[in-house]
């Protein structure tokens, strides 16, 4: 039995070959494409567990390839390979719906260990759980033990950064650039309005964490100490 089958998009032959080679000793079942193009078409026939998504693709950017696959409802976690190092990309890496990134060259060993990471944060059912939360992106509801709550799009996504991430501070530049389209102008009122509507639908479920604001620094997930 394969710990899970991973569709890896990367068109540098020899180290899509590497990678293959690295993921199978550690027990998976990797299917291997070069473009964005073969990677929608796999994911289809497939269904695999997780995806490896070079940014750098010939047809394709790879972020723009993720954002295809979610919004046809594939919710298998993403781990982005990127040869550039700017934050920016890092980010938009995750507004556009990956799961963790990697910055080109890295080592076999932490592709591994991240790819171990987001397939544990992702249950079986392609829900995602961060800080006691389950977010299940098919429906737009966040859960904690029984009790669940509608989140709209937008709200889906500022959590989902937050969640992503429990205890550690998010900046607003970061919430913005994971919740609204590149360039969008997000004014800081609308910021707050969002925040508080999440913080009231999070109040609504017992045991669920709450939005922490760090004056000038941004927010954080914190869990609820029991009483
Ligand atoms: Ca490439």
């Amino acid at each position: 039995m394969p710990a899970g089958l991973i569709l890896l998009v990367e068109d540098d032959e020899e180290l899509r070959a590497l990678i293959r080679r690295g993921l199978e000793e550690e027990g998976f079942a990797v299917c291997g494409v070069r473009t964005g193009a073969e990677a929608m078409q796999r994911a289809r026939d497939e269904a695999p567990d997780a995806f490896v998504i070079d940014i750098g693709l010939p047809d394709a950017d790879g972020r723009d390839l993720c954002q295809a696959l979610r919004a046809q409802g594939v919710t298998a976690p993403v781990l982005f390979l990127t040869a550039r190092d700017a934050l920016s990309d890092r980010l938009a890496g995750f507004g556009a719906g990956g799961d963790d990134y990697i910055t080109k060259p890295f080592a076999l060993s932490e592709l591994k260990a991240r790819l171990r990471a987001v397939l544990k944060r992702v249950g079986s059912d392609g829900v995602l759980l961060g800080a006691g939360l389950a977010l299940d992106p098919a429906t737009l509801e966040v859960s904690c033990a029984e009790h669940s709550v509608s989140l709209t799009p937008t709200e889906f996504r500022l959590l989902g950064v937050l969640a992503a991430q429990p205890e550690k501070v998010v900046s607003r530049r970061d919430l913005v650039r994971a919740a609204w389209p590149e360039g969008a102008v997000v004014h800081d009122n609308t910021i707050d309005v969002y925040l508080a509507r999440m913080r009231r639908k999070l109040r609504s479920i017992p045991g669920a964490p709450a939005i922490k604001t760090l004056h000038g620094v941004g927010y954080l997930l914190q869990a609820v100490s029991p009483p």
